[in-house]
């Protein structure tokens, strides 16, 4: 295979195959790290062929956020089982989905007919979920064995550096759970980032599960608030 395809791999998506518009948001599948974790947890497979030239190397924004939503525990499921799988190409004319597909010169509108996505040997068409091939769970977020046995879903990457940091603590004694005091939390939500209100119910949550010390207040947010604000004054509606 010396001709060059009509298409380059990296105009479609790796997982669904689909054609990525050109100033659509894409993501590299490589430095996707979570994502590749839940490629494998969703569909029983690493993801594979990354440093061949005839697989693409991109995710559409859809497939990355629905299986990384998948993998925190929110309800979002992809719409097949198996992900399309890539081959090397035969030929260029009936074994080529870079050849075969057409997406370009397209009106928006209603009535344009969906691109076709062929099924041949070097791309296997994904195969939709079904009663034999239902929507498995995500497997539990890793956690500290301290932690309460209910829900505690992770929203990012960034709380389980949060969470090593904790075990990295010299307060820690080992094997004993470590109660976070108002310090650790209020560290813990401005390394997040979180919004007012995620942060009282991130403490109210926490509270709940008896997961604090007892000095930690879930209206403390609302002072940490208003001690921002005094930094800062309105003028003329510009901050
Ligand atoms: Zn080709
Ligand atoms: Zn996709």
């Amino acid at each position: 295979m010396t001709r060059i395809c009509k298409h380059f791999a990296d105009a479609f998506c790796f997982i669904c195959g689909q054609f990525i518009k050109t100033r659509a948001k894409k993501h590299s599948v490589l430095a996707s790290v979570k994502m590749c974790e839940a490629y494998n947890a969703y569909f029983g497979m690493p993801v594979g062929d990354q440093d061949r030239p005839w697989a693409p190397h991109l995710s559409c924004d859809y497939c990355k956020k629905t299986l990384e939503g998948w993998y925190r525990g929110e309800k979002k499921a992809m719409k097949f089982a198996l992900p399309r799988v890539w081959r090397e190409p035969t030929n260029h004319t009936d074994d080529c989905y870079f050849c075969m597909v057409n997406p370009s010169r397209r009106r928006a509108g209603k009535n344009v007919p969906p691109i076709a996505y062929p099924n041949i040997p070097s791309s296997i068409a994904p195969v939709p979920h079904s009663d034999e091939l239902p929507v498995s769970n995500p497997p539990p977020p890793p956690r500290n064995e301290q932690l309460s046995d209910d829900e505690f879903t992770t929203e990012e990457e960034d709380v389980d550096v949060a969470i090593d940091e904790f075990i990295r603590s010299p307060q820690l004694e080992e094997g004993k759970p470590y109660y976070p005091n108002q310090k650790d939390l209020n560290d813990l939500i401005r390394d997040l980032g979180l919004t007012k209100s995620n942060a009282e119910l991130l403490t109210s949550r926490l509270k709940q599960w008896n997961l604090l010390d007892d000095t930690v207040q879930v209206t403390e947010q609302r002072k940490r608030h208003q001690s921002f604000s005094s930094f800062f004054t309105l003028q003329n509606g510009i901050c």
